[in-house]
């Protein structure tokens, strides 16, 4: 790893934990908004129907077929028309209050601080994020993560998103780095891993489950980058 002088690493789910911290969020909304009976269902379906629904509406965001607004408008009651239910301005209320209080969760990846304090020591570190600027920028300063990462990209200030090549070139020119001395770390296989492996950096990719196709670097947790670096 001699020749990498910059660490680049995607925010959600790699350092911040969305999972838990979005979670928690949810099942508060479940609970307030009395969504079983609404929706007749359990919790359980309700936080696999949002996942599914949430992943493919980033994937159209992606590809630039909706925009934020419409993500944020109807990502509820999408959620809600599985379950035969229909209410957009109750969808607009839970967005409102999931929006503001999902990105004050602090709730980190094991390891998350521990493993930025030794790679701080010989390495530049960096953000790249899909999301939108005042989100992740709460997650950022409500963790203290801020003083580690000498650039934070978020794909929402430049209207690119990863996978695309130009968000790593752009992350090279504010790094004033060479694409040898670059690493990505995320838990997106297609963003993260392909992304950065396509525009010529290294990568490593951060599952729970060992991959079986993958025959790349790859971690199972923060404290494995200890064996890499
Ligand atoms: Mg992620």
């Amino acid at each position: 790893m001699e020749h990498i002088k910059h660490i680049f690493f995607d925010l959600d789910d790699t350092l911040w934990d969305f999972e838990k911290n979005s979670g928690h969020v949810l099942q508060q909304l479940f609970l307030e908004f009395d969504l079983t009976a609404k929706l007749k269902t359990d919790y359980t379906n309700f936080h696999s129907a949002y996942k599914k629904t949430n992943s493919q509406l980033w994937l159209q965001y992606a590809k630039k077929q909706i925009d934020k607004q419409y993500l944020r408008n109807h990502r509820f009651n999408l959620v809600f028309n599985q379950f035969d239910y229909d209410n957009y301005d109750e969808n607009l209320i839970i967005t409102d209050h999931y929006l503001n209080r999902a990105p004050k969760g602090t709730h980190l990846k094991e390891g998350c601080i521990e493993i930025l304090d030794y790679l701080k020591e010989n390495y530049h570190l960096h953000i790249i994020t899909n999301g939108f600027k005042e989100i992740q920028f709460i997650k950022i300063d409500g963790c203290g993560l801020r003083d580690y990462f000498k650039n934070v990209i978020i794909s929402e200030e430049h209207a690119l998103t990863k996978p695309d090549e130009q968000i790593f070139r752009l992350a090279e020119k504010f790094a004033d780095a060479k694409k040898e001395e670059c690493i990505m770390i995320g838990d997106n296989f297609t963003s993260d891993v392909e992304g950065a492996l396509n525009a010529g950096w290294d990568a490593i990719y951060f599952s729970h489950e060992n991959s079986k196709d993958y025959n790349g670097k790859h971690i199972t947790s923060l404290n494995g980058l200890k064996q890499i670096f």
